[in-house]
């Protein structure tokens, strides 16, 4: 059964969060094997709760396969949730019917991983950029116009703005995704994993522009990504999911200070550091194997068969989110 964490704490506006997540979760059909049997369901989220206030930009981290991006993608409603809610101003948008959503979606955009494969190669990026405006009823001119201030705003310049994506080099794809993705201005982007396939020099162009961006017109960011360090840089709080679950959501100069949760304490520990000399000092905690198949998760807590410190209790009961050092921590023994 899924349990409903309590991962409220986030500092909202005198008129509540802007985005409010409660217990969200998706479990996929299991896979048909060649007999024909289906495999058991996959629980990829499972009970996800957090708040987001106006402005502010929520980290959301983990390994590769950890539910971060299906959350991503259910907060956009490109999946639909198996259960739970996602409340964005006040208004429960999880079950509503797509022509309902539609003059909704102006106020909650994405951007993706790889900025070539989401762009449409067939069209330009006056096009790519516009699109969403034409799907509002814009004008196709006024359209453009605004793609072409949108190019500006992102650092591209306007007269390429009848190129085609392939034209342009990875980060100067992203900045044309990100164009599109603001064209409706919307108070919040999803951004998952937006830098991750772009060379390192191109990420911190990227990742400043995301920055600019967010004090220029007071957007919100979900940022998903599997980079520590990148989501230091751009986050106000962060969560860590494990296994469809978040098991720690905190601010996060406490939770890069004092991770209490041993997966955060792992992930952390691998994070390098600019100092060589405590970089040499630094103990790396090694964790043991891959994560377990979320269609067949271990019973208790989920990270047992990994953690360093795990007891008889962690192999029998689930801990969930409770307060601990300032944040909500999923661990019977947080801390040291
Ligand atoms: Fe480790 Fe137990 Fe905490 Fe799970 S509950 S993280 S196994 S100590």
């Amino acid at each position: 059964m899924t349990t409903a964490t309590t991962a409220t704490t986030a500092t909202t506006t005198e008129t509540g969060p802007l985005l409010s997540v409660r217990d969200l979760t998706m479990t996929f059909p299991g896979k048909r094997s060649a007999t024909g049997r289906r495999g058991a369901p996959v629980r990829a989220v499972d009970g996800v709760t957090f708040d987001l206030a106006a402005g502010q930009t929520l980290g959301l981290v983990g390994e590769s396969g950890c539910g971060k991006s299906t959350t991503g993608r259910m907060l956009v409603r490109l999946l639909q949730p198996t259960s739970g809610s996602v409340t964005f101003e006040g208004k429960d948008i999880s079950r509503l019917s797509q022509g309902a959503l539609r003059p909704l979606r102006k106020n909650i955009q994405m951007v993706f991983q790889d900025p070539h494969s989401s762009l449409n190669p067939r069209q330009t990026v006056a096009r790519v950029i516009s699109d969403p405006l034409l799907v509002q009823g814009w004008s196709a001119a006024d359209a453009r116009r605004r793609a072409a201030e949108l190019m500006e705003l992102v650092g591209l310049i306007p007269e390429h703005i009848d190129r085609y994506p392939h034209e342009f080099s990875g980060g100067q794809a992203q900045r044309i995704g990100i164009a599109r993705s603001l064209a409706t201005s919307p108070r919040l982007v999803i951004a998952d994993e937006p830098v991750s396939a772009l060379d390192v020099s191109v990420q911190a162009q990227i990742v400043n522009l995301l920055e600019r961006l967010r004090t220029e017109l007071g957007l919100a960011y979900v940022f998903i990504a599997h980079d520590l360090s990148v989501v230091k840089r751009v986050s106000d709080r962060v969560a860590v999911m494990y296994l469809g679950r978040i098991v720690e959501i905190g601010d996060k100069r406490s939770l890069y200070e004092n991770p209490q949760h041993p997966y955060t304490r792992a992930l952390l520990s691998a994070v390098p550091l600019p100092d060589p000399a405590a970089e040499r000092r630094r103990e790396r905690i090694v964790l043991l194997g891959d994560p377990p198949s979320p269609a067949a998760p271990p019973p208790g807590c989920t990270f047992h068969p990994r953690c360093p410190k795990a007891q008889p209790i962690c192999r029998t009961d689930r801990p969930l989110l409770r307060p601990t050092e300032g944040r909500e921590v999923a661990c019977h023994f947080p801390g040291d």
